[in-house]
């Protein structure tokens, strides 16, 4: 924590004065008008120095309560070396009026300026505390403000370790996963309504049992005291449910993917109130991360996320050695059930670790400059591949999977138009897959550089079609071929009535723009059957075949029995 929020907090204990110090406050100031009264007068008369000791009383008066308080402590001052306040004790000669009137019209406005010049400073730091502590968008308590309070409730580390008799406290990161999608599909006033959204529906099934923080924009944080881990996991289970309806933004229904971190004291090893937020958030991390919904700290967590870092180290290193390795899934095409193609997926031969999903090391890859030099081997690798099944099968295709990266520099796109011609590739048998968020990030480059591509022959597929909440605008602007409706329609599509509709409805609008359609995730016969009737162009999925190396797609496309048994 920097010395500006030492400061901010400071100098917001200062600007408010508890209500039971405001009596012993007056008093205290009266009190020394008394004193500098008495002085001034066994000291002689105000003649002398003394009643300039009077702006003590007066200036203490005005920082404490204001205006108000100010001018009421220099009139008093003012009248109590006034008329019965001799000039020389000893001669008994009296002030001449003029004298303390003047006296008592200068303390009266000094006191007065210096409370509005107080009151002033006491606003500015309300304000500073206001815009300090809580979230602009919610209002409600902000990061700084959870972790002033978890220091309240937690006792500073050097405290006696042992003593585990203080009352458990849960901290509980909630994270939004696909809030930065939102935010950059809806705009930021959309993203601010769906935090407020947010918080109001955690307040609202919380009723008081938790303290509701906004840590981030897309992350919030929940505090339960005193109660057991059973109970808090209740209650994180509870927030979570209501997340399962969806939230309205600008008249828009969305379906939010919500995982949480818990971190508990006194469990946690090292007892301070910083420590406990990183591990509630660390758990947040690592449940993202393997995909389930809530996970609750252990220490095991600091060596995994260690592990991903340290992976993401080794990954150039494995691009150069050819450790990543391409597995390709099938595509049928529905009419026929012909194999038309697959999609070439990546996949990390770890020399110690093994086989590695490309989940564990795409996201954190998108990142960072990696991801041309790996989209680029992914090329090279499955133009030679292509090249060579084309032989046998000139009607095969096959597609990659692109990142939102590999479309910011001109880079990648200028080289792999070369590339087809060195690999003597039809650019009508390559195909690359973008998502739909991707593409908004930067639209005007992404636009010119698939052009680029398209204008190559190359085709252009969206993937996860359905689950970007983009507006369908981009469909005409892009020169689109394909569109990939996503796995989650897909499904449970035999047996959902609204999955069923909203792929219909997405192959009626890819039919009418002239577009292929491609259903993702076919893990059953109906599904099959239910997609043949509403007209959709191919599939792939786990029920027509799994993803497999290059050398069992090259034996399944030599083998048409086993290609044609779907
Ligand atoms: P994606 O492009 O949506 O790829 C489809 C994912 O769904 C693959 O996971 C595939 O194995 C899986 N899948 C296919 N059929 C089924 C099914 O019937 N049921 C279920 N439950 N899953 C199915 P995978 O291989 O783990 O890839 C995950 C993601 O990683 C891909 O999602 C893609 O976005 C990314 N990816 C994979 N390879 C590459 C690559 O070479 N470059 C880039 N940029 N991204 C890649
Ligand atoms: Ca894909
Ligand atoms: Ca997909």
């Amino acid at each position: 924590m920097s010395w500006a929020n030492e400061l901010t907090r400071q100098a917001a204990r200062l600007a408010l004065l508890p209500s039971r110090m405001r009596v012993p406050a007056a008093l205290f100031s009266v009190v020394l008008i008394v004193a500098v009264t008495w002085l001034v007068y066994i000291t002689g008369g105000t003649a002398y120095v003394y009643p300039y000791l009077m702006f003590f009383p007066i200036l203490l008066s005005a920082a404490l309560f204001g205006m108000l308080g100010g001018v009421t402590a220099a009139m008093l001052a003012g009248l109590a070396l006034g008329p019965f306040m001799p000039l020389y004790v000893v001669t008994e000669t009296a002030q001449t009026t003029i004298n303390w009137v003047i006296r008592l019209t200068l303390l009266t406005s000094i006191g007065g300026f210096a409370g509005m010049l107080f009151q002033l400073l006491r606003h500015q730091l309300n304000t500073i505390r206001r815009l300090a502590f809580r979230d602009r968008d919610t209002s409600l308590p902000n990061r700084l403000s959870l972790e002033e309070d978890l220091s309240e409730l937690i006792p500073p580390a050097t405290a006696d370790a042992e003593d585990n008799s203080n009352p458990p406290i849960h901290v509980v990161s909630v994270l939004l996963q696909n809030f930065e999608q939102i935010n950059t599909s809806l705009g930021f006033r959309a993203g601010s309504q769906l935090m407020c959204e947010v918080a109001a529906a955690l307040e609202n099934v919380l009723d008081g049992k938790g303290d509701v923080y906004v840590l981030d924009p897309g992350k919030c944080g929940v505090v339960f005291r005193d109660m057991d881990s059973a109970d808090c996991m209740m209650w994180v289970n509870r927030l979570l449910k209501q997340f399962e309806l969806p939230v309205s933004v600008e008249d828009i229904p969305i379906h939010l993917e919500v995982t949480a971190g818990i971190a508990t004291y006194p469990d946690s090893e090292r007892l301070d109130a910083e420590w406990l937020l990183r591990k509630s958030a660390l758990a947040m991390w690592t449940s993202n991360s393997i995909g389930q919904r809530i996970a609750s700290y252990d220490h095991t967590m600091e060596g995994d996320m260690r592990n991903t870092l340290q992976l993401l180290g080794e990954l150039r290193r494995a691009i150069e050695l050819d450790e990543l390795v391409m597995v390709f899934q099938p595509k049928f095409r529905l009419s026929d059930s012909q194999l038309i193609g697959a999609e070439a997926l990546v996949r990390w031969q770890h020399p110690t670790r093994g086989l590695i999903p490309p989940g564990m090391f795409l996201p954190q890859a998108e990142q960072t400059a990696l991801m041309d030099p790996l989209t680029l081997w992914v090329v090279h690798d499955v133009l030679r591949r292509l090249k060579a099944w084309r032989e046998t099968h000139p009607e095969l295709g096959i597609a990659i999977n692109l990142s939102a990266r590999n479309l910011l520099e001109p880079h990648l796109p200028e080289r792999i138009p070369e590339l087809l011609v060195e690999y003597q590739v039809e650019p009508g048998s390559l195909e690359f897959e973008l998502t739909e968020t991707m593409l908004l990030r930067n639209p005007d480059q992404c636009i010119r550089h698939l052009e680029m591509l398209a204008n190559h022959g190359i085709r252009l597929a969206i993937d996860d079609f359905g689950t970007g909440y983009s507006s369908l605008a981009y469909l005409t602007r892009l020169p689109v071929d394909v569109l990939k409706i996503d796995q989650t329609f897909i499904r449970h599509i035999a047996t959902r009535d609204k999955d069923r509709t909203i792929t219909a409805a997405s192959i009626d609008l890819a039919r009418r723009l002239g577009m292929y359609t491609v259903a993702e995730g076919v893990e059953d016969a109906a599904a099959m059957t239910v997609l043949g009737e509403l007209g959709c162009d191919a599939a792939q999925g786990f029920y027509l075949g799994r993803p497999m190396s290059a050398e069992d797609f090259t034996a399944y496309l030599g083998n048409p029995a086993l290609a044609r048994h779907h």
